[in-house]
């Protein structure tokens, strides 16, 4: 009896450490194989991983147009993202319309089982990212306009181009940060810097979450926390404390931001997390 308990609990122990092992291993994955896939897995939605190695199991995806909002390259098949994010834009869209701002243009949010991208973006990878215009619209856009958008840039040298910034557009940016699960929004270092000057000191709060990054001077991209549900969903670093004006966005000021290649070919394996092997297995729907 007792060499049966003890047998049992050596076979426990080593079933354990075994299925921590399958647990922590992670997997090289090549970016052509996930963008050449169509459609989101079943199951439960789950973001998996980072930002910038990860994947999206049960995706969901945004619909073309909605109240407020449009999706610019639909045939890219990257309107896909974790059912929190799309709630996101859907409040969104709403609010911009309450306040009658026109209409949001946006860009990629993730392929639909998510992980790396055959070209453009090192993140969007496990469904918490989206790239939003620097641009609002009454009018519906056209089919042209959707496939092929001019990508207007809203930053001229060090500061926003005058003739393009608006009120509008600083009141978009702040109502896409107000949102508690919003954690950053990455925008041009010049932008930030402008908003630094013009937001009146007492309702600086908000900057805290507009990260400056390179690029990002015709789009804005937002991204959330992990949402609830998703265990393996590795959670960023919040940003530092205070507005990040004055000297942590000045030493920005000083690099060549602008002009940043967008979708080179991404020909690097990524190192995903275990779990994506799953999600790339599961049946479609
Ligand atoms: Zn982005």
């Amino acid at each position: 009896m007792r060499q049966s308990l003890l047998l049992l609990t050596g076979l426990l122990v080593l079933a354990c450490a075994d299925a921590d092992a399958a647990k922590s291993a992670s997997v090289a994955a090549k970016p052509t194989q996930w963008a050449a896939i169509n459609q989101p897995s079943r199951g439960q939605s789950q973001s998996i991983g980072t930002p910038a190695a990860g994947c999206l199991m049960g995706a969901e995806a945004l619909e073309p147009d909605g109240p407020g909002w449009q999706v610019l390259r639909l045939e890219r098949k990257r309107n896909y993202a974790h059912p929190a994010m799309i709630d996101y834009i859907h409040w969104l869209g709403h609010r911009i319309q309450d306040e009658s701002l026109g209409a949001i243009i946006i860009g990629d949010l993730s392929q639909p089982r998510g992980g790396p991208m055959s070209f453009g973006h090192g993140s969007h990878q496990n469904g918490l990212d989206v790239d939003i215009l620097f641009r609002l619209t009454d009018l519906p856009l056209t089919e042209s306009e959707r496939e092929r958008p001019d990508m207007i840039s809203v930053v001229r040298g060090q500061t926003v181009d005058r003739s393009l910034w608006s009120d509008k557009l600083e009141r978009l940016v702040e109502i896409a940060a107000s949102a508690p699960q919003v954690e950053r929004i990455f925008v041009n270092p010049a932008i930030k810097a402008h908003l630094c000057k013009t937001v009146p000191q007492s309702q600086h709060s908000w900057l805290r979450k507009l990260r400056p990054w390179w690029g990002h001077d015709e789009h804005f991209h937002v991204r959330l926390a992990c949402p609830p549900g998703s265990p393996d969903c590795v959670a960023q670093t919040p940003p530092p404390e205070g507005d990040g004006c004055g000297y942590e966005v000045e030493s920005w000021l000083e690099k060549p931001t602008l002009n940043i290649p967008s979708d080179r070919p991404n020909t690097r394996n990524v190192i995903l997390p275990a779990q994506c092997q799953t999600v790339i297995k599961t049946a479609g729907r």
